[in-house]
């Protein structure tokens, strides 16, 4: 798997295994931002906490994000303003600008070195039609009452812009001295943090929830923080968002760029930040979980755009990982439907370090009985058929033709074509088999259907896992459950 800018330059503390049964008011599945920040806040508030991480804490999305907190997100104001009205534009414009000035307030208030720093973002369009789509977000944004206007150029960068808007307010940090930093925090403060601890169950016993550790060990909790991106197990959010894949890249670029937030209008677009040290991060090149001919070629579209664009006088590091895009654009933090003891924070799109945030507050007040007035928008039990309708059948449609068309895909017939540290789905007779042949020549043969609902896992040339078109169920080469939904791994099978 590739590994990030962030994790070459960050030392870290590691945190044993849960070896015996505990009992606790609230369990946090998952230590990425939106477990680290619930746990915050749920300390701040007094709860009794214990965090678990199945792999490492920051190891998961949070550790290869690009860590931009910006207001302009990307559910669209123009889009929000249309489905939901202003009054919704101006509460989610709130919320952003809270979790902006959190991250920053926690920053601060434990010195954790994170980098924070607020900075100013621009987005700038270039064909007459980006013009269009950038006026009426321009516009939408003003409505919520965003500090959003048009700026005459955009000197900084070389090559001509049509239109340029300034956003306020920004940030950016480092989001894994973040993570690291407040975990050490937590831990002074009494919230029990447990690394390599895998949940692989979790049910209703009585008056609380029990969660089975894949060693065993259990927790009992009052309520219980999937805090996985997406929520581990089955839940009704899962059809309304669909998985995809980004690539970043941190370079040093010949051409200097200045210390801002810089989108373009494409689609997919380009995300460009620096980090203290001018390193400048840029993002883009998504595509659907599942569906690139080769992952490797978004990275290098990636690649050359930026040289194109600004050059790049040295190469640092490149890697991509996975965000959720809800039907109507706004993300899920809540209450679950149906178990009214588990809450979660999924479907980020590409604003996940600024709605996790957002997230452990929400979260940590709606567990605290304390009254919040984003409960109602960001609820996971909303439903605006006008807002969703339109992409919940576009992508479910999706969803039914991957289920079908892969069931008679097969990328070989036999394992001898399989390469050392290489995966090929192969077709035998009836039966597809996901095969992964590890660096020393070991074969690995598994069931190539994702344990969460059946479709057909695809191997991602770049990053070397098994990945789910459906809903972004991830698994290593040899098979165990990397990201959520599933809670475990693919089956073994034998050719
Ligand atoms: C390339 C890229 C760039 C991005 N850039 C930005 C950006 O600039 N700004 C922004 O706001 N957002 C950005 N995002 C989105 C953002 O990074 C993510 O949405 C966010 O980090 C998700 O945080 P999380 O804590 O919810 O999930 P994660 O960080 O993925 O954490 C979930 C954790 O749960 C653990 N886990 C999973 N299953 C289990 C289990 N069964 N038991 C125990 N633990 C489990 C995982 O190991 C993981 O550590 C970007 C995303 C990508 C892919």
């Amino acid at each position: 798997m590739t590994s990030s800018y962030w994790e070459r330059d960050t030392s870290r503390k590691i945190y044993a295994p849960l070896q015996k049964d505990l009992e606790t008011e609230v369990l946090i599945v998952g230590g990425g931002i939106t477990g680290i920040v619930t746990a915050w806040n749920l300390m701040q508030a007094g709860k009794k906490a214990v965090l678990v991480e199945g792999d490492r804490l920051g190891s998961g999305v949070s550790g290869h994000t690009t860590a931009h907190l910006n207001i302009s997100v990307d559910a669209e104001y123009a889009r929000i303003v249309n489905d939901f009205g202003e009054e919704v534009a101006k509460q989610v414009a709130e919320a952003a600008s809270l979790a902006i000035e959190l991250v920053g307030k926690i920053d601060s208030a434990h010195q954790l070195g994170a980098h924070y720093q607020k900075v100013p973002a621009y987005d700038w369009a270039e064909t007459t039609q980006e013009i269009i789509e950038l006026q009426r977000e321009l516009k939408a944004a003003q409505a919520a009452g965003i500090r959003a206007e048009e700026v005459d150029d955009l000197n900084a960068l070389p090559f001509p812009t049509g239109m340029v808007v300034r956003w306020e307010p920004n940030a950016r940090f480092h989001p894994l001295k973040f993570i690291y930093g407040l975990a050490e925090v937590l831990l002074k403060a009494g919230v029990q943090i447990y690394e390599q601890s895998r949940v692989i169950d979790l049910t209703e016993e009585g008056d609380a929830m029990e969660a089975t550790l894949e060693n065993g060990t259990t927790i009992r909790a009052q309520q219980v923080v999937l805090a996985t991106h997406s929520p581990i197990f089955m839940h009704s959010v899962h059809p309304r968002m669909a998985p995809y894949r980004s690539y970043a890249l941190a370079v040093r670029t010949r051409q200097e760029l200045p210390d801002y937030l810089l989108y373009d209008m494409k689609d997919p677009y380009h995300y460009i930040r620096k980090e203290a040290d001018g390193v400048v991060i840029i993002g883009g090149a998504d595509h659907k979980t599942g569906h690139a001919e080769d992952e490797n070629d978004h990275l290098q579209q990636l690649k050359d755009w930026t040289e194109e664009r600004f050059g790049i006088a040295e190469y640092l590091a490149s890697w991509s990982a996975q965000v959720f895009e809800p039907a109507d654009r706004m993300p899920f933090i809540g209450r679950s439907p149906s178990q009214k003891r588990v809450f979660y924070g999924t479907g980020y799109s590409g604003d996940g370090t600024l709605w996790g945030t957002f997230a452990g507050y929400l979260l940590s007040d709606l567990i605290t009985g304390k009254e919040n007035k984003w409960e109602r928008i960001f609820s996971p039990s909303r439903l605006n058929i006008s807002a969703e309708a339109g992409d919940f059948l576009k992508m479910n449609m999706e969803v039914a033709k991957d289920f079908v068309a892969d069931r008679f895909q097969s990328d070989a017939s036999d394992v001898k074509e399989v390469g050392l540290d290489d995966g090929k789905i192969i077709r035998q007779g009836v039966q597809q088999y996901a095969v992964y042949r590890d660096k020393q020549g070991g074969l690995h043969v598994m069931s190539p259907t994702c344990v969460h609902m059946g479709c057909v896992v695809q191997w991602n040339k770049l990053e070397k896992t098994w990945d789910c078109p459906c809903h972004g169920g991830r698994y290593k080469a040899t098979g165990e459950q990397l990201e959520g939904p599933p809670a475990h791994g693919l089956r073994k099978a034998d050719l």
